[in-house]
């Protein structure tokens, strides 16, 4: 499963950052969002990025197959 972050549709509420550092960073230069983990291989992973992907409030984060 890949961890997918549209930037386009990111408002940079920083949700997903603050909540999931593990798997999302922030670019210090653009203040944007960065997936560190795109490859989600471990359950943890998998139900870190469902977590972020809820609670962004611009549907920017996507779990895909
Ligand atoms: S939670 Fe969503 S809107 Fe907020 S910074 Fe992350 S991707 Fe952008």
């Amino acid at each position: 499963m890949k961890l997918k972050l549209d930037l386009q549709k990111c408002i940079v509420a920083g949700e997903c950052y603050y909540n999931h550092p593990r798997i999302i960073g922030r670019d210090d230069e653009s203040g944007c969002p960065e997936v560190l983990v795109q490859d989600l291989q471990t359950d943890d992973d998998i139900r870190e990025a469902h977590e972020a992907a809820e609670v962004c409030p611009a549907q920017a984060i996507t779990v895909e197959d």
